[in-house]
């Protein structure tokens, strides 16, 4: 039996290893599918707090979970495939290992939409990026394109702006979904171009190592371009992992795990910390605090109980 089991391994599952390790909680930290999360999918973090000059996503990664190993976490690879959160103590299911705990720690995160292309995924961290914020200085005085036509897409593209020369949104239709408001800023900005109802087919340059255009389809005609670019980021939304818990633990519309006073769920007993209940921030430093926070909330749950 358990005391505390986390789900996920990025930031937020990390951090709450850290502080329940710390705490004497000895937690179990199943390392997902995803293992280390979306910074494992990045090169150089230049946004978080105490590396003046940067660190790489992945080492950041590793030396959180050094640091949670060092007092005690322990780690299992793998997947859960089931999670029962009716009876108490709460049955996981990792393949064929099944886990009692007394509290669990859900940081499963949110992944991503990728459009599948086999260049995207070889190009990631290498001109192919998810996460404007995280990426977009890395741009200065470069072009860059933006796929997708919601608040995402709109989102990144004002804010790489800031950087690039010209950012260039690849929309499938020819209208955008993103809110009123959002479309009104990107229409006013005269850095942002559209190219509409075109689908990225290729990204370009597999073998260069770095991203020197896309490959365009007319979604309309069929037609193939190419468009020149220095970086290309996803912005066709994000799906938290959240599926095992449909019909369990309280949720958004479109599956968000929904948080009250700090990381509580609707369950007692069950938190949530990172992405995984956050579309708003979705940063590292608030992953990681928000994992601070869940293991704070279960060791204090633990010692009512
Ligand atoms: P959305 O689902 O709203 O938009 C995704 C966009 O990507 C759509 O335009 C969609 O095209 C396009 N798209 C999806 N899949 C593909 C694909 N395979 N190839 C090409 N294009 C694709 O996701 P968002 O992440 O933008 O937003 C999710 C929610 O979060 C929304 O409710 C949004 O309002 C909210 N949000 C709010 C923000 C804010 O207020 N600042 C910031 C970010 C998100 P199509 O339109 O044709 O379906």
């Amino acid at each position: 039996m358990r005391n505390v089991v986390i789900i996920g391994s990025g930031c937020a599952g990390l951090t709450a290893a850290i502080y329940a390790a710390r705490a004497n909680l000895k937690p179990l930290v199943i390392r997902g599918l995803e293992a280390g999360g979306q910074l494992t999918l990045t090169t150089l973090v230049e946004n978080f707090p105490g590396f003046p000059k940067g660190v790489q996503g992945p080492e950041l990664i590793e030396r959180m979970q050094n640091q949670a190993a060092e007092f005690g976490a322990e780690f299992v690879e793998g997947q859960v495939t089931r999670a029962d959160l009716s009876p108490r103590p709460f049955v996981i299911e990792v393949g064929s290992e099944t886990i009692e705990t007394r509290t669990l720690i859900i940081a499963s995160g949110a992944s991503a939409k990728m459009l599948g292309l086999e260049s995207e995924r070889k190009l990631l961290g290498h001109g192919v990026s998810t996460c404007a914020t995280c990426d977009g200085y890395f741009f200065r005085g470069k072009e860059v394109v933006v796929v997708g036509g919601g608040d995402t897409a709109a989102e990144e593209a004002l804010f790489l702006t800031r950087y690039a020369t010209q950012v260039s949104i690849i929309h499938r239709r020819d209208q955008l979904r993103a809110s009123k408001i959002m479309q009104d800023r990107l229409f006013r900005n005269e850095k942002i171009k559209f190219v509409w109802n075109a689908v990225v087919a290729d990204v370009l340059d597999v073998k260069r190592g770095e991203v020197t255009g896309v490959k365009l389809k007319n979604t309309k005609t069929g037609d193939e371009t190419i468009k020149s670019c220095d970086g290309v980021f996803m912005g066709i939304g994000h799906t938290p992992n959240t599926s095992l818990f449909r019909g369990q633990l309280e949720m958004n519309e479109v599956g968000y795990l929904i948080t009250h006073e700090g990381s509580k769920t609707n369950v007692p007993g069950v938190f949530a910390a990172g992405d995984v209940q956050d579309h708003i921030y979705r940063q590292a430093i608030t992953a990681a605090g928000s994992g601070c926070m869940a293991a704070i909330d279960a060791e204090r749950f633990l010692e009512r109980e």
